[in-house]
């Protein structure tokens, strides 16, 4: 099954694209991840991408494409995968359509404005590990400090709130639209974020029936 997941910043994407990634046996794509790795190790693409980045901007497409289709290329994909922060606009799904990457099911995670912002500015990011913490729903057990490799906690740059105000404008300017894009081809599935991750993990679960 190829599945992308659809949702404003912070809506749980990628925590719930590892959950199901791990129920499906398909590998969880993040192209969030992939250019945050590319901007930490200066290749060519992170060159690229860093500035939209920071300023909480979308990356060009041709940039992303590139990365996206050679991901997909790779045999561990041939079961099928779970996107993640891709496509991200209308020209995308459709340069995905193009490359004959067919997409199964679109599955939106519904959370509002008011809700994302209170989770992005709580979002604290392992600076040696990655993984991902908040400070209200899932806190570290222990003040700024990583519970799997004790590495320190820190805020992402496009985590500070004037960026975060600028995610949440693209986010609705940009990649709402894929939610209509992804209705009329009757592939849409919609699911309301619940308080705890296993809940909403669940309601995903019965929703795609897996
Ligand atoms: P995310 O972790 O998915 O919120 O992505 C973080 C940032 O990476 C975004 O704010 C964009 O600057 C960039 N990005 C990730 N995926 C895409 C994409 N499909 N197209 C363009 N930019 C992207």
């Amino acid at each position: 099954m190829k599945l992308v997941l659809l949702g404003a910043p912070s809506a749980g994407k990628g925590t719930q694209a590892e959950i199901i990634s791990r129920k499906l046996c398909v590998p969880a794509i993040s192209t969030g991840s992939m250019l945050r790795d590319a901007v930490k190790n200066e290749t060519p693409v992170g060159l690229k991408a860093k500035s939209y980045m920071e300023s909480g901007k979308l990356v060009p497409d041709d940039v992303v494409l590139g990365i996206v289709i050679e991901r997909l290329e790779r045999p561990d994909c041939k079961n099928g995968c779970i996107l993640d922060g891709v496509p991200r606009t209308i020209a995308q799904a459709k340069a995905l359509e193009d490359a004959g990457i067919d997409i199964d099911v679109a599955l939106e995670l519904a959370i509002s404005d008011e809700e994302a912002i209170r989770r992005l500015t709580g979002r604290r990011v392992c600076g040696q590990c990655s993984t991902t913490y908040n400070v209200v729903t899932n806190p570290p057990k222990k003040g700024d400090i990583c519970d799997s490799c004790q590495g320190e906690l820190v805020i992402r740059e496009d985590d500070e709130p004037e960026t975060v105000k600028k995610r949440l404008k693209v986010y609705h300017e940009e990649t709402e639209p894929l939610i209509e894009f992804y209705k009329s081809r009757g592939k849409l599935v919609s699911v309301d974020n619940l308080p705890t991750i296993e809940a909403t993990a669940k309601v995903i679960f019965r929703a795609l029936g897996i």
